[in-house]
């Protein structure tokens, strides 16, 4: 196919694709699906090898949000079961941020429920932060804590954070559709204030939401104009109680073909698949892997996971590797840039890190699982009876009950 070379040449010299070459990848078949992973996995390979990177959610806040994203289960009067707890103290953080990294992970993802930080917030961050670093050597830092004030980038910088993270979601036209109490504006300025202050910025979308074709590129499109060194990709899950409730419009290969796009659009950044990998890319996970170079170890914040071991089983079974912490995440010429700027990360060099994630991307109500819930019948001779791909799968969201904020272990 002539537009699959003509960008797999785009990707390789890092030339954005015009918007129609995105669109047609979005307009590809079932049929031509595994062409458009092949060529989207010789970007991918070119600047990240076989190597996925771990990142591993600690939420230390949940639920109790006063905005009303539409997408989250922490939001304004939503009643969706999930668990509530104010800020969790640093050791207790710390401790479960070394259950991922014990697990494999190499980032760690701190994220809070909220509009964004007091000035007390970031100090109290700021001590978790302290934690960590102090009992887990080599670990790098993502903060997700909404919308920052002026100087709260530098002060969470100078505590030791790598990394932000504050997703733009969807495009600027739809932003309105999905959140009343804040804007797309709101969004990027704090990106932008990120970047300044010498942090990884980590910013990326959420697909499902009921946007069109065009919405998808111009959030991606805008995206790689702010230049993040990381771009997660969060599949909506519908959790109960929450406006979007209803809206289950994705198929595992509508999931590729987002993730394929996304590589073409930044083919040197780090592309995470975040919420919604297990329960709209199901058995087809692996294949994502060819795409995305990054994903998260265990449970997300408010829904659980696949077992961690199960993630590391299918790296290693997909042929792919996990990254030590010993490697650099970034290619070569995006770490130059961030020294240039004295930025906090990109890659794991000079004791700084980041990450992306967030209540305030998704990851928030991006769920997973994958046990016999829902009444199946395990054991039964009875033929059984395989879901049509665009079917809803409630049955694989599961709210989390393990890990931070529960006496119980987590999952990594
Ligand atoms: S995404 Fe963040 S700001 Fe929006 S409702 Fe959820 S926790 Fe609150």
């Amino acid at each position: 196919m002539d537009l699959l070379n003509t960008l797999v040449d785009k990707g390789l010299r890092r030339e954005l694709p015009t918007r129609e070459e995105a669109l047609a990848v979005l307009a590809t078949s079932d049929d031509d699906v595994l062409d458009v992973v092949a060529a989207a996995g010789k970007v991918r390979r070119h600047w990240f090898g076989r190597r996925v990177k771990l990142n591993y959610l600690v939420n230390l806040k949940s639920g109790l949000c006063p905005e009303d994203c539409s997408y989250c289960s922490q939001r304004l009067g939503s009643d969706t079961g999930i668990l509530k707890y104010t800020w969790l103290k640093p050791d207790d953080a710390s401790r479960a941020a070394a259950a991922g990294l014990a697990g494999g992970a190499k980032r760690v993802c701190l994220v809070a429920s909220g509009r964004g930080p007091t000035d007390r917030d970031v100090d109290r961050v700021a001590g978790t932060i302290k934690a960590i670093k102090e009992q887990n050597e080599g670990v790098e830092v993502c903060a997700c804590l909404g919308l920052l004030s002026d100087g709260q980038a530098e002060r969470l910088r100078e505590a030791g954070a790598d990394a932000y993270n504050h997703n733009l979601n969807t495009s600027e036209g739809t932003y309105a559709d999905i959140t009343t109490t804040h804007t797309y504006a709101d969004r990027v300025d704090t990106v932008n204030k990120a970047h300044a202050a010498g942090l990884s910025a980590c910013s990326g979308l959420i697909a499902g939401m009921g946007e069109s074709d065009a919405d998808l590129v111009d959030v991606v499109f805008s995206l790689r104009a702010l230049d993040p060194d990381s771009v997660p990709v969060n599949f909506l899950i519908p959790v109960e109680g929450t406006p979007l409730a209803k809206e289950w419009n994705l198929t595992p290969q509508r999931c590729l073909r987002i993730l394929a796009m996304v590589r073409f659009v930044c083919p040197d950044v780090e592309v995470r698949i975040a919420g919604g990998r297990e329960v709209h890319l199901r058995t087809m996970q692996p294949l994502a892997l060819n795409l995305a170079n990054s994903i998260f170890l265990g449970d997300y914040l408010t829904t659980e996971g696949q077992a961690g071991k199960a993630d590391l089983e299918m790296i290693a079974d997909a042929g792919f590797e996990v990254e030590g912490t010993g490697e650099v995440t970034l290619p070569e010429h995006r770490v130059e840039a961030a020294a240039g700027r004295g930025s906090g990360c990109g890659s794991h060099e000079g004791g700084s890190s980041h990450e992306g994630c967030g209540s305030h991307g998704s990851c928030g109500s991006a769920g997973g699982c994958g046990s016999h819930e829902g009444g199946d019948v395990c054991g039964t001779t009875a033929a059984q009876e395989a879901p049509a791909a665009q079917e809803a799968r409630t049955d694989l969201v599961a709210v989390r009950r393990r890990g931070a904020g529960t006496d119980l272990a987590p999952n990594a």
